[in-house]
């Protein structure tokens, strides 16, 4: 396994791998590596030659007071993490080398990321497509992977992939849930045993409107009001947001009339906890 620090050396050792007929595939990451990732690196070796993941807390993304400084970040664990699962580069930047001084060119998120996350954290998303776009330059792969987890930024790089015309394809992967739903994330680790518990009430929430849904209910309002009673009734009362919008325009939806996404956002002690759904298709 290759690590690099620097932007040019990988750039050129994975043009290099392409330039000897192999494939490879990108995982991006913030580190803090866990069954959710393993899920990602998986996917890229069983459709690429060659895995490339990197590791890399981007300032950009966090807003003011959100938990830049305290974000996890155990680099050894993760590099063995990666050696394990058989990964061929391993690019661990420094903030610098993302972002050389003087740099200020942008990239916006759109549209897409208007809504839900984008509403309660301003500038994430900016901040989000600006560094894939980067990261994109540096690890030009063929095929990248990402995790519905996030499915608003999968949508939103899948967006800027194809208007900034970036011959990279996005390859979506599902959510990794623990045994009682609680979808796996870096920041489960700031949960104590007690919320952790209480954490599960999102899955379940989305289990219920998805049921409603099975039986024929298609307001979204009324499946809504059913999750928003579900969430208060686990003692999860934070509410950001609970939405069910169209699956790919991320606009909200009245009536469940096409493939539709459950998308909800649930502050938790030092947790803000994220989850989705598919409604109304298994894709
Ligand atoms: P992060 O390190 O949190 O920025 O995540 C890096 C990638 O892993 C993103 O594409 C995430 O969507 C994905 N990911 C994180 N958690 C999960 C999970 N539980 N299941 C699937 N993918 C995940």
């Amino acid at each position: 396994m290759q690590t690099t620090l620097n932007a040019d050396e990988m750039r050129g050792v994975v043009t290099d791998r392409k330039k000897n007929g192999r494939t490879v595939g990108f995982v991006p990451t913030m580190g803090a590596l866990h069954v959710g990732h393993r899920s990602l690196i998986r996917a890229a070796t069983s459709q690429c030659d060659s895995v490339a993941v990197s590791i890399f807390v981007n300032p950009t993304q966090f807003s003011r007071g959100e938990d830049f400084d305290r974000y996890p970040r155990p680099i050894e664990a993760d590099l063995e993490f990666c050696r394990d699962e058989g990964v061929d580069l391993v690019f661990t930047p420094p903030v610098k080398e993302m972002y050389p001084e003087g740099t200020s060119a942008t990239v916006r998120a759109g549209e897409l990321g208007n809504g839900l996350c984008g509403r309660h954290r301003a500038g994430h998303f900016d901040g989000v497509a600006t560094v894939v776009a980067r990261l994109f330059a540096i690890v030009p792969a063929q095929k990248s992977f990402f995790g519905e987890k996030d499915y608003q930024q999968f949508k939103i790089i899948e967006h800027v992939v194809l208007e900034l015309g970036i011959p990279m394809e996005i390859v979506p992967c599902p959510i990794v849930r623990e045994p009682g739903g609680l979808a796996v994330s870096s920041r489960n680790a700031y949960l104590t045993p007690e919320q952790r518990q209480r954490a599960v009430s999102l899955f379940r929430a989305m289990r219920l409107a998805e049921k409603d849904f099975e039986s024929g209910e298609r307001c979204a309002n009324r499946l809504i009001e059913r999750m928003m009673d579900e969430l208060e009734r686990g003692g999860l009362t934070d509410i950001d947001y609970v939405s069910i919008v169209d699956a790919e325009t991320l606009s909200p939806l009245g009536f469940v009339d096409r493939s539709a996404r459950i998308c909800m956002a649930v502050r938790l002690g030092a947790c803000r906890l994220i989850d989705n759904m598919p409604l109304g298709s298994r894709d």
